[in-house]
């Protein structure tokens, strides 16, 4: 029996899910997402689950946005729970900073974000035992959330397949098939399917896949490390909203009622010395100075943190780009592939705006016009994406 779809998607994070669901509910009858592992096992599965729409740039929050009104409606789409904790995020800034952060409220208000500065008092109430000083600047969203990332892959993977889409794990997808400079077909752990339109949609991953077609982006895998903090016993301080702060580059989000789950601002890589890393093979927990790092500069948001400790750590990799912001596009050279990968450490929350509008793309063949910021060539024309909420430095 020959195997065939109308869309494959390689990739069973939320970036293919998203989208394999877009895809059907635009009508597209034979959907298949192709997964090497299980599905969430990529970055997908380990993300902090923030979705903020605070950003220095209207598309970009936009996206945000939608993505968070994607989770509050997702129960009453498609009949699945998922638990959302809406604690709102809360913005630390310095006085040097003040110029930028304004321009990021602004451009957030323009698409209807509520992020609003507030004063230390008001920040205090919100979250007491946080440290303030003086010409400190605190921005709060309300409706900044977190959700447990791997539940909420789940959800979608379940709306999924209600919706009919064919969900294939432990599927390895070797080489994509091209014939006259069209896709034509996949080879996978199950044999040759038959398709005429392919989404690479594997992260990290993603870059070698492209470059055996020909397709060069500019997508480097980076090393990420979180900690896991624990409010010490004798604290009667518990940390109730996400938090980003600049003063210690750090953001941090609850995790249960004692625990801190605690990231690096973007472009806080760990140094890999110039080597290449493998996303398959990499030290899987942060290491110790990192961690000692990462704890000085947790008490410089949160003092009452100086005796939590380290309850476990682990490191994940990034699909960096050079501004941070994934390339969505299709091949120039090869008709019918699609590709959306470098999400660089932000993929989760906009995974819902991506996926509709990467449906639609493979769908009806023609890009949405806000779909085109995040083009390929932005790279070599120099017209890098400029949308962190405080100042930070692309090179
Ligand atoms: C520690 C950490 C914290 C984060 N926190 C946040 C956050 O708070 N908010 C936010 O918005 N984003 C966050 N992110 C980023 C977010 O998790 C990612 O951008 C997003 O999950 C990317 O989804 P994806 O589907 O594109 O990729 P992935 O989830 O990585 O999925 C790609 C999939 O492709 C599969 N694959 C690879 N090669 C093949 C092949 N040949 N054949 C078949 N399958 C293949 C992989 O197994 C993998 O499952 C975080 C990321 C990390 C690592």
């Amino acid at each position: 029996m020959k195997l065939r779809a109308e869309v494959i998607i390689v990739g069973g994070g939320v970036t293919g899910i998203s989208t394999a669901i877009h895809l059907k509910e635009l009508g597209v009858e034979d959907v298949i997402i192709l997964e090497r592992h299980f599905i969430g096992s990529g970055q997908s599965g380990r993300a902090a689950g923030i979705i903020r729409g605070t950003a220095n740039h209207p598309t970009v929050s936009a996206a945000q946005l939608e993505g968070q009104m994607f989770l509050h409606t997702f129960e009453s789409r498609y009949g699945i729970p998922i638990r959302i904790n809406k604690t709102g995020y809360i913005l630390v800034g310095q006085a040097s900073e003040r110029e930028h952060i304004e321009a990021t409220i602004a451009a957030a208000s323009q698409v209807g974000c509520q992020s609003k500065e507030i004063t230390a008092y008001e920040v205090k109430e919100l979250q007491p035992g946080l440290n303030t000083e003086e010409g400190g600047i605190y921005v709060y969203e309300p409706g900044g959330l977190y959700v447990d990332p791997m539940p909420t892959v789940h959800a979608f993977l379940l709306a999924a397949r209600h919706l009919g889409v064919r969900v294939i794990e432990g599927c390895e997808v070797g080489d994509i098939l091209v014939r006259d400079d069209n896709v034509f077909g996949v080879e996978c752990a199950m044999g040759v399917f038959e398709v005429p339109k392919v989404m690479i949609a594997t992260s990290v991953w993603g870059q070698p896949q492209l470059a055996k077609l020909g397709i060069d982006v500019p997508v480097c895998p980076h090393i990420a490390e979180m900690g896991f903090f624990q409010v010490p016993t004798n604290s009667s301080h518990r940390l109730h909203r996400i938090i980003f702060d600049s003063r210690a580059n750090l953001y941090m989000r609850p995790e249960g009622e004692f625990q801190l789950f605690v990231g690096r601002k973007e472009r806080e890589f760990v140094e890999s010395n110039g080597e290449q890393i493998d996303p398959d093979n990499y030290r899987q927990t942060a290491n110790f100075h990192s961690l000692q790092e990462i704890h000085q500069n947790l008490q410089v948001t949160l003092p009452f943190m100086r005796n939590g400790f380290v309850h476990r750590t682990y490191a994940c990799t990034y699909d960096s780009t050079p501004d941070d912001m994934p390339i969505l596009d299709k091949a120039a050279s090869v008709g019918g592939l699609y590709f959306a990968i470098g999400f660089s450490g932000g993929g989760f929350s906009s995974s819902p705006w991506v996926g509709k509008r990467m449906a639609t793309f493979i769908a009806e063949e023609a890009k949405p016009g806000d779909m085109d910021l995040f083009n390929k060539e932005r790279f070599a024309k120099g017209e890098l994406i400029r949308w962190s909420n405080t100042p930070t430095d692309y090179n």
